[in-house]
C-alpha cells in the first residue's frame, strides 16, 4: 500500500501549509499526464489550495476537449510565466514521471527551486531521491489511479467532482488502452464505476479522444502502414518510421503518430513492435511488446530512455535510417536473451 497513514499525514500537513502549489508532468503528455495532472489540481482547489499547472509542451489536439486543459500553462508557450510560478512554488507535485530526464529543460527551472516535492508516479525504478515524499507504485495502471486513491486515502471522495472524475477516467483508459493492459486489477474497474457515478459522459470522453481524428492523420497512418512497416517474422518484431518529409507530406501534428507502433504490434504473431521518429535533431523511438518481453530494458541499455514492461521509449542522435540500423543489429541478441518471453 503506497498510501501509508503517515506519509498520507505528512502530504496533506505540505499541502495545508504551503502557500503556491505547482504541478509539474512529463514532456510529450499524453492522457495520463494531463489527467492526472488536472485531477489533482481541481482536488486541490477544492481544498481551497494555491495551485498551478506547469508542463514542459502543450496537449495535442486529443486531449485539448478536457476541462481544464486550458489551465496549463507550459514552457512551449508561456516561459515566463512557468518561471514565475516556479519560483515562488513552496510545493511541488511530480506526477507520471520519475527522473529529471522526462520534463526536458523544465529540469533547470527545478533544480532551481527550493520547494518540497511530492511525487506520485507508476513507472519503474524511481529516484527515490527525486522528491522528499514518494508515492510510487510500479503495478498501478496509471497516474491517475494514484490519483483515485490519493484523494481517497485522504478521506475526501466527498470532494470528487465531474472534473476530477472525467480526467481520472481519461488517465486511466489512455494508460490501459480501454481497460485492456495486463495492468487493469479489480479496483481499476471499481474506481471507473465510481467515477461514472458522478455523472461523466464516459461514450463522449471515448469520442473525443478516439474519434477525432484528422483527415490528414489517418491518410499518415495509411501510407504508414502500406510503405514503411517492416516485418521480421523470425524475430517476432515489425517496425516502422517516419522522416521529417513524411511527417510534413502529411501536415502530422503533436498526437498524430500516437498509437501507430501499437497497430504494428497488433499483427498476429507480432510479439515486439517499433516505431522511429525523426524530430529536431534526435530520432525518438517507441517500443511496445507483449507478454513478458521487457521492451523497458531494450530502451534502456540500449536507446537512453526507459518505461514499463510493455511500453518503453529511448532516443538516438543521428540519422533515421542510423537508428533503424543500431536496432536492427541489436536485435537478434535481444530475442535470443529473451528468448522464453519470445515464444
Ligand atoms: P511513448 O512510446 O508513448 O512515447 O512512451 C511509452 C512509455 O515509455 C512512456 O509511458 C514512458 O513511460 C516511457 N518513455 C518514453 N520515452 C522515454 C524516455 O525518453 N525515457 C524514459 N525513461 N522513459 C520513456
Ligand atoms: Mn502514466
Amino acid at each position: 500500500m503506497v498510501y501509508t497513514e503517515d506519509k498520507i499525514k505528512s502530504a496533506l500537513e505540505l499541502i495545508n501549509n504551503s502557500k503556491e502549489i505547482v504541478i509539474i508532468s512529463h514532456k510529450s503528455p499524453d492522457g495520463d499526464s494531463i489527467g492526472s495532472s488536472i485531477a489533482l489540481y481541481y482536488y486541490l482547489k477544492a481544498k481551497k489550495a494555491n495551485v498551478t499547472m506547469c508542463h514542459p509542451d502543450n496537449a495535442p489536439n486529443f486531449l485539448n476537449w478536457m476541462t481544464g486543459t486550458d489551465d496549463i500553462l507550459t514552457l512551449e508557450s508561456d516561459e515566463d510565466h512557468v518561471n514565475e510560478k516556479m519560483a515562488k512554488a513552496d510545493l511541488i507535485f511530480l506526477l507520471d514521471f520519475n527522473t529529471s530526464g522526462r520534463i526536458g529543460k523544465l529540469d533547470t527551472i527545478l533544480e532551481e527551486t527550493t520547494a518540497k516535492r511530492i511525487m506520485i508516479d507508476h513507472h519503474r525504478e524511481p529516484n527515490l531521491n527525486f522528491a522528499d515524499l514518494i508515492f510510487s507504485d510500479i503495478q498501478s495502471c496509471s497516474t491517475a489511479q494514484l490519483i483515485y486513491e490519493f484523494i481517497e486515502a485522504s478521506n475526501d471522495l466527498d470532494l470528487l467532482d465531474r472534473n476530477i472524475a472525467q480526467a481520472i477516467y481519461t488517465g486511466i483508459i489512455t494508460d490501459t488502452g480501454s481497460f485492456r493492459f495486463s495492468s487493469v486489477q479489480p479496483k481499476t474497474h471499481r474506481i471507473a464505476a465510481s467515477l461514472l457515478d458522478l455523472n461523466i459522459d464516459h461514450s463522449t470522453i471515448h469520442e473525443s479522444l478516439f474519434d477525432s481524428n484528422s483527415e490528414n492523420r489517418i491518410r499518415l497512418v495509411s501510407y504508414t502502414m502500406l510503405e514503411k512497416l517492416v516485418i521480421n517474422r523470425d524475430l517476432h518484431t515489425a517496425y516502422i518510421s517516419l522522416n521529417k518529409a513524411e511527417l510534413e507530406r502529411f501536415t502530422a501534428e503533436k498526437g498524430d503518430t500516437e498509437g501507430l507502433v501499437n497497430q504494428a504490434l497488433s499483427i498476429e504473431g507480432i510479439k515486439m513492435a517499433v516505431f522511429f521518429k525523426e524530430s529536431d535533431g534526435i530520432i525518438k523511438i517507441s517500443f511496445r511488446s507483449i507478454g513478458k518481453i521487457p521492451v523497458n530494458e531494450m530502451a534502456k541499455n540500449n536507446f537512453g530512455g526507459g518505461g514499463h514492461l510493455n511500453a518503453a521509449g529511448g532516443k538516438f542522435v543521428g540519422k533515421l535510417t542510423d537508428a533503424i540500423d543500431s536496432f536492427v543489429t541489436i536485435l537478434p541478441k535481444f530475442v535470443n536473451n529473451n528468448k522464453s518471453t519470445f515464444e
